[in-house]
């Protein structure tokens, strides 16, 4: 049995919600305000939750869980009538009818797949386990209506239209690895909430945040304070960001008495501190070199433990990880929930074998809020995505340098793991240029 804790935390203007579960080691780290459901055995709730709690999102009864509890071993499917699906992307409110139908026809065919029977680009969410997020975190849906009428969300408006991202510590062993991944992550964002621009801030060491930190108690892995290092981006944050995010290769925590936190988010603020820690291969293992055996510190101005503290391998699945991570929870900042519509980024994740098996992109009822919100084409979206894949990759013939021993290391970019998504991105582009 694990013993770590998960944590669920965040600001925004409707008050905090904060959780902690003692079963698994991995969760979701930014969540939404939901009303509390009443507590229920395990398996029911996210039936009743979607059934009672949004009736203008699910009109029918349309949830299907095919057994109040979930064997480990079985496979799952929640899956919802076209009509369900269908008022969901669309509604039923004329002016958002009226928006709809003045999409390019060729954009609404692909969103249209999300309610097309047999669709072979959007599939329903899949659950696997009773440790599953929607079974262990029942919250209300968010359909695009509803998205669309929250006042409390935040768009970028002209003048703020920055996404800023700030790197604290090195994300690889190197500086010129951790540079050329942080460039990755940016032009990953670039493509991905195409339109705005998206700047990295100078990175900066662990000390300069004068953040506390520890070694926690079971992993021994150092970690980091993520409500302080939040503080210290409030205070950076440009007068042209529409959101700061903070992302490390180290650990957080967000309380002495929290186990750890996968990040933190102030979405009234439009800032966020993400870790990618705990998404390296090795994280887990008992020879992780990530280790601390004591904590010596000369002062509380002391931060060399962290000077050439173990980072994980850039490896394209640690790539991965961090590039729907980011998304994620930036998605999050636009003021998109978690999906419980289509197997979808936007859905919660609760460990990590389920934060691997969300998609790479967004299903189209989350494709359509962040379009409202940011404003591109679907096909120049499709096409940037497919590019950053295809650029620098591990596929492209380099030139190796003669001279330089830093360009020497220099890594190319790892994109084994985007193959199928760029695969899949490809059939999308195919009906939005029919
Ligand atoms: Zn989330
Ligand atoms: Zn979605």
């Amino acid at each position: 049995m694990f013993s770590l804790a998960v944590i669920f935390y965040l600001h925004c203007p409707l008050g905090d919600t904060s959780s902690s579960s003692s079963k698994f080691p991995n969760g979701e780290h930014v969540g939404f305000p939901t009303q509390r459901s009443p507590v229920l055995p395990s398996g029911f709730r996210f039936l009743l939750t979607a059934a009672s709690s949004s009736p203008r999102a699910c009109p029918e009864l349309s949830l299907i869980l095919l057994a109040p509890a979930l064997p480990d071993t079985t496979m799952q499917t929640v899956r919802h009538s076209e009509h369900t699906l269908k008022t969901a992307l669309i509604s039923k409110n004329p002016e958002l009818v009226k928006q709809y139908e003045q999409l390019d026809p060729r954009e609404q065919r692909l969103l249209n797949e999300a309610f097309r029977p047999g669709s072979d680009l959007f599939g329903p969410i899949t659950l696997h386990s009773p440790s599953d997020w929607i079974i262990s975190h029942p919250e209300a849906p968010q359909d695009f209506e509803e998205f669309f009428s929250d006042l409390h969300r935040k768009s970028p408006s002209s003048g703020k239209q920055t996404i800023y991202i700030q790197c604290i510590g090195l994300l690889g062993n190197t500086r010129s690895i951790s540079e050329e991944y942080l460039k990755w992550l940016k032009g990953y964002c670039e493509a991905f909430f195409y339109g705005l621009t998206v700047k990295l801030l100078e990175p900066i060491p662990v000390s300069a945040t004068r953040c506390s930190f520890r070694v926690n108690d079971s992993t021994r892995n150092l970690q980091i304070h993520a409500g302080q290092i939040l503080t210290f981006l409030k205070k950076k944050k440009p007068e042209d960001a529409f959101c700061v995010v903070g992302i490390t290769m180290i650990d957080l925590y967000p309380r002495d008495s929290w186990n750890f936190v996968f990040g933190q988010a102030s979405l009234t603020e439009g800032v966020g501190i993400f870790s990618f820690a705990r998404y390296g291969t090795d994280f887990h293992s008992s020879h992780f070199k990530g280790k601390v055996k004591k904590l010596e510190r000369k002062s509380s101005s002391d931060y060399s433990v962290f000077d050439d503290y173990y980072l994980p391998e850039a490896t394209s699945v640690l790539l991965l990880r961090s590039c729907k991570t980011l998304t994620h929870e930036i998605g999050h900042i636009f003021g998109l929930r978690h999906c419980q519509w289509l197997a979808c980024l936007m859905q919660g994740s609760n460990h990590l074998e389920e934060a691997d098996r969300r998609p790479l992109d967004l299903c189209p009822i989350c494709l359509r809020k962040l379009q409202s919100a940011v404003g591109f084409r679907l096909r120049d979206r499709c096409k940037a995505l497919v590019k950053w894949i295809d650029a620098e990759s591990t596929d492209t013939p380099r030139v190796t340098p003669k001279h330089s021993r830093e360009e020497l290391v220099t890594l190319p970019k790892p994109v084994e793991a985007f193959k199928e998504w760029k695969e899949w991105i490809t059939r999308c582009l195919a009906v939005l240029q029919k």
